[in-house]
């Protein structure tokens, strides 16, 4: 495991910063294989070339630290062409046009959950019930911002879709993990 992280469940790590402004950096790593959600403003170094990393959407803070030789970055197709604040779509970023992915014996799920910007996911680890919500749910009732490109009733729409999820452990973008009650 890279330095810096910090385990939260079964083959499962976080990095984060105190600083709000860097987006935390969640790692699966199963059998040598690392798989990371979101990459950092830049200024966290890794220390490793992911085999997969997936974005939660295009804001700098959360893509910004992806890397040139990263051979697989998805993000959601609505977030190419969107020319919201903030936003810096990695060169080598490709559209993520599925549902779920296997890796290793974790059964990720992605949702659409637009609200914050148009392409954002959030990312359910049936294996370990840990949703990585990007900057949609926040711990402590805390919400996305919709003042940068994003908008107010789809992001409603997406909060009633995760309350529905069964998720244990909610894994935002930035502060604080939150054990669902
Ligand atoms: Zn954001």
């Amino acid at each position: 495991m890279a330095s810096g992280f910090q385990r939260i469940a079964q083959h499962t790590f976080m990095l984060r910063v105190d600083e709000r402004v860097c987006g935390t950096v969640y790692l699966i790593e199963e059998d040598g294989k690392r798989l990371v959600v979101d990459s950092g403003d830049g200024r966290l170094k890794l220390g490793f070339v992911p085999d997969v990393c997936i974005l939660t959407h295009g804001h700098f803070d959360h893509t910004q630290g992806v890397r040139k030789d990263w051979p697989s970055v998805l993000l959601h197709p609505a977030e190419f062409g969107f020319e919201g604040l903030y936003v810096h779509i990695p060169a080598n970023a490709r559209p993520l046009h599925l549902k779920t992915l296997g890796f290793g014996s974790h059964q990720l799920e992605f949702l659409h959950t637009p609200g914050h910007t148009p392409g954002s996911i959030c990312i359910l680890d049936r294996k370990t019930g840990c949703l990585f919500s990007g900057d949609t749910k926040f711990a402590d009732g805390e919400v996305g911002r919709t003042d940068l490109g994003g908008n107010e009733d789809e992001l409603k729409k997406s909060l009633g879709m995760i309350e529905k999820m069964e998720y244990r452990l909610l894994c935002p973008g930035h502060g604080e993990l939150e054990l669902k009650e």
